[in-house]
């Protein structure tokens, strides 16, 4: 029997499932709008969208930009190039954190297991980077 009371689940609502938006790679967080294991989203998923990205302004990695627009209230901050040796990109296939530097300089291949990335992040970087 469990002994949980209902009272307290019955106030989710219609809110969505946070099982939904929250997943750990290599016990890292990673947050995002219908995220799966290898961090696509419901805006991009496909076999080569598997990089999460360390936003500045929180902290926290998130499967692409617009899930952190969706999910905060605020402004997504850029990373600086003087910041571009910190941690701030997660490989979805291996699990390992690349610094900015290592994957701005990876040309879509992670370093560390070899997976694709998607060439076309590309044309995002100014939505992460100061480049
Ligand atoms: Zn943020
Ligand atoms: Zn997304
Ligand atoms: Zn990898």
């Amino acid at each position: 029997m469990c002994r949980r009371s209902l009272a307290s689940d019955s106030r989710h609502k219609f809110c969505r499932d946070n099982d939904d938006l929250e997943i750990r790679i290599s016990g890292i967080p990673v947050r995002g709008v219908e995220i799966d294991s290898r961090t696509g989203c419901f805006h991009y998923r496909s076999a080569i969208d598997i990089v999460a990205i360390k936003f500045k302004c929180c902290q926290t990695y998130y499967s692409c930009f617009y899930c952190h627009q969706e999910e905060t209230s605020h402004r997504a901050q850029t990373w600086s190039r003087s910041e571009f040796e910190e941690k701030a990109i997660l490989c979805g296939a291996c699990g390992t954190e690349l610094t900015i530097c290592q994957y701005l300089e990876c040309r879509a291949i992670c370093p560390m297991c070899g997976s694709a990335f998607n060439p076309r992040c590309e044309l995002h970087y100014p939505l992460y980077f100061e480049i």
